[in-house]
């Protein structure tokens, strides 16, 4: 079967033994553990020229989110590995990545069509000290219902350890393109309630591992649901001026959701689940939505959630400082809440 590299069996001990003879990479800065989030898009241009823009918007707001909270990115548009393609590649990204980053101990993988749309919200980290796989979804879905929705590999988080280096490997297998991941594709729609038939996919292929492996891994494994870790677009975007009447980032969740993934939407290729025209007018409103946080700062905002150009919020001052105390949203980290 199909593997990711050599097998690594020592990997706690290896990055240890680095650690201490590289104390300027600290593991922790600020007393917080490193993350390194990472996100990419297909070698080549999209089929659709606009497709190029959202993706150009979409690292434009993971640069805003992630230069506010001390977050390191890294964007892949290489194929590290042919046979894995498509939505696999972060398969192979990944571990590239926790080998060549010993100092990084989280890496957070973000799809290019997901969007932070609380830009104040921080991942309680604290909570996860105990646990390796940080993903959003639903316990019952997962176990009761055996749903391919319930859990969503756009965005998760995974502890630089040799348990993820385990999980991986054995995650990966169904990935190969071609005969192995049509094959595979057959058994993830017959044992998954709601899967339409095709090709293994990573997210079908995660909950079934973890349905059927259960024992083995999902001691390390925190089902998150308090919060958009991963928020489906349909059902939020829709209702952005009303949580922004009534509530104020730094929530997270159904009030002011984290992040907004635009599951289904495919406006870099050429086919997808909704209307392109409904896609990209969702994703323009959620850009929007999170730039206007960012550029409060500044003092301005959008004239609307759909329109690229901003108008002034406050006169400019000779005292630029007061202004700074009052709007940078690094200070108004709301934390546990
Ligand atoms: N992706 C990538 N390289 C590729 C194809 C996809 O890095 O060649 C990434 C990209 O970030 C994309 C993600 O894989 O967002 C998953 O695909 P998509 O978002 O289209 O799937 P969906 O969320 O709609 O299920
Ligand atoms: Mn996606």
């Amino acid at each position: 079967t199909y593997t990711l590299g050599p097998k690594i069996d020592t990997w706690d001990v290896q990055r240890r033994n680095w650690l201490k003879q590289n104390p300027d990479f600290p593991r922790v800065v600020g007393g917080k553990g490193r993350i390194l989030l990472v996100t990419g898009s297909p070698p080549n241009p999209c089929d659709n020229s606009i497709g190029d823009h959202y993706l150009l918007k979409g690292v434009k707001n993971k640069i805003d989110y992630c230069r506010l909270h001390g977050i390191e990115i890294m964007y892949n548009m290489a194929h590290l590995d042919r046979e894995m393609a498509g939505y696999w590649a972060k398969l192979p990204l990944i571990r590239k990545l926790m080998l060549s980053h010993p100092e990084v101990e989280w890496i957070w993988w973000l799809d290019s069509d997901a969007l932070f749309t609380d830009m104040v919200f921080e991942i309680p980290l604290e909570k996860y000290k105990d646990h390796n796989l940080v993903i959003h979804g639903y316990p019952d879905l997962l176990f009761e219902q055996k749903s391919w929705i319930a859990l969503n590999t756009g965005s998760f988080l995974l502890r630089n350890c040799q348990w993820s280096l385990d999980l991986l490997d054995v995650w990966a297998p169904m990935g190969p393109k071609g005969v192995v991941r049509d094959d595979a594709g057959k058994l993830l729609t017959a044992n998954l309630k709601g899967r339409p038939a095709f090709e293994a996919d990573d997210q079908s292929a995660l909950i079934y591992l973890l349905i059927f492996q259960k024992e083995k891994w999902m001691s390390k494994v925190f089902v998150e649901n308090s919060y958009y870790l991963h928020g489906f677009w349909l059902g939020l975007v829709d209702k952005y001026e009303e949580m922004a009447e009534k509530h104020h980032p730094g929530l997270g969740d159904e009030r002011w959701p984290f992040v907004t993934h635009f599951v289904g939407c495919k406006p870099c290729g050429s086919y997808g689940d909704y209307p392109a025209e409904k896609c990209l007018k969702s994703m323009e409103r959620a850009f929007n939505f999170a730039d206007n946080q960012v550029l409060k700062l500044y003092g301005f905002r959008h004239r609307g959630l759909l329109s690229p150009n901003i108008k002034r919020l406050r006169n400019e001052t000779d005292n630029p400082l007061n202004v700074v105390d009052e709007h940078d949203i690094r200070r108004h980290i709301v934390i546990g809440s």
